[in-house]
């Protein structure tokens, strides 16, 4: 196990998502990184930055009724012209944008900072933290949680809450739960701006392009699809080489100032994705008092403070009331009925493919509420 390799990365914090369940999860994690001293204590790295979304020709009556939908739960965005675009952020190439979605509070802020920040959180909060110890499995009595094994012995509890990232499947699967989690390795460019860019904001562009700005002007840069099925222990924790000369020549087209940038080192890190590019976040099937928070698909970190009250809330209260979670649950892959927003871009790498014949990827609107 690699602890905290996956913590190194993008780490956007921004609503804008085609899906209402995963924008209210955001929106209500914004806050928290927004007055992380007053509501958690330390810090968590939250820099302000605005955040575009640019989408393929096309694709802009999506991106309004997103806009508007998004509007309709309190997120604050607009769409703006490509014009307008240019006029924020000049070096911006937007031959092929028309239209773009706003998000001004946006920004990214630091994994490491965050996930230190909830602990010693917790740890005032009265929270004994074991680190370096591992889970071999968990103990469990007809269909009820009875706690956890370890390297280090057994620990018992009436509520056990599992969030192991990458390796959620393998340990379900000792106690038979069969859940679709996928390990892939996703790579990060580093790149040095030339000293006369000014690259403020966040973006995501067409091609699954995304990046931001980091400090001593540096630019971090993903793109694209990763590789699905590595074992999150060993995969290849940098970046390849063609990856990387693919990856400058999108960015030189979205930024091409960029074009003179210089390479830096950059890494690769694991997440866990889903058939639906969906969370799952419920009770674990037919286990009383085990809690699953798996398959973030790449967004994890922006609503983790909302994850972590609605882990809270469905083990202490049986339901989450802050934010619905309901439509994250376990089962729907087994129920054939996949979770869709109403309007995708389909444009990320994990974004649901509509298939012909009527399979289970076709628009369940019902929980896109
Ligand atoms: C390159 C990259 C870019 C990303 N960019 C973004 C982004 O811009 N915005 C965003 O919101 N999200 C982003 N993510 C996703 C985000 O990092 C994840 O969704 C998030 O880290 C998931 O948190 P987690 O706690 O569920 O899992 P993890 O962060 O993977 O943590 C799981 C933890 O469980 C521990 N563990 C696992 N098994 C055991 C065991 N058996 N015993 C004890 N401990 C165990 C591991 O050591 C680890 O510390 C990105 C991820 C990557 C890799």
């Amino acid at each position: 196990m690699q602890p905290d390799r996956a913590a190194s990365h993008q780490l956007l914090c921004a609503c804008i998502t085609p899906s209402l369940p995963e924008a209210r999860l955001a929106l209500a994690s914004l806050p928290w990184f927004q007055e992380w001293e007053d509501r958690v204590g330390g810090r968590c790295g939250f820099t302000r930055t605005g955040f575009f979304r640019l989408v393929d020709p096309g694709k802009e009556d999506l991106l309004r009724q997103n806009v508007e939908r998004l509007r309709s739960i309190g997120v604050n965005t607009e769409l703006i012209s490509g014009d307008n675009l240019k006029r924020m952020a000049p070096d911006t190439n937007i031959e092929d944008v028309e239209a773009v979605a706003y998000e001004p509070d946006s920004g990214y802020a630091d994994g490491h900072s965050t996930a230190n920040a909830f602990m010693d959180a917790a740890r005032r909060g009265g929270a004994t933290i074991h680190q370096g110890m591992t889970v071999t499995g968990f103990q469990v009595h007809g269909d009820t949680i009875q706690g956890v094994e370890t390297d280090a012995g057994i620990f018992s509890a009436p509520i056990v809450i599992s969030t192991a990232g990458p390796w959620s499947g393998p340990l379900l699967r000792r106690i038979g739960i069969d859940l679709p989690l996928v390990p892939s390795r996703h790579q990060i460019m580093i790149l040095e701006r030339p000293p006369s860019l000014a690259h403020e904001h966040v973006y995501i562009s067409p091609g699954s392009l995304y990046f931001r700005p980091d400090s001593a002007g540096l630019t971090l840069v993903g793109y694209g699809a990763g590789e699905d099925g590595v074992d999150p222990d060993t995969y290849r924790d940098a970046v390849d080489a063609d990856h990387q000369i693919e990856g400058a020549m999108r960015m030189a087209h979205r930024i091409p100032a960029m074009q003179q940038a210089g390479m830096r080192r950059g890494y690769a890190g694991c997440y866990t994705v889903t058939p639906d590019g969906k969370m799952i976040v419920d009770q674990a099937p037919g286990i009383e008092g085990l809690y699953l928070g798996t398959g973030f698909s790449g967004t994890g970190f922006k609503i983790s403070p909302a994850i972590g009250i609605a882990l809270a809330e469905l083990a202490t209260q049986g339901e989450a009331t802050t934010v619905d979670v309901a439509a994250f649950r376990a089962t729907r892959f087994d129920e054939g009925r996949m979770l869709r927003a109403n309007y995708e871009y389909l444009d990320r790498p994990y974004d649901p493919v509509p298939t012909a014949g009527g399979s289970s990827l076709h628009a369940d609107t019902a929980w896109d509420r």
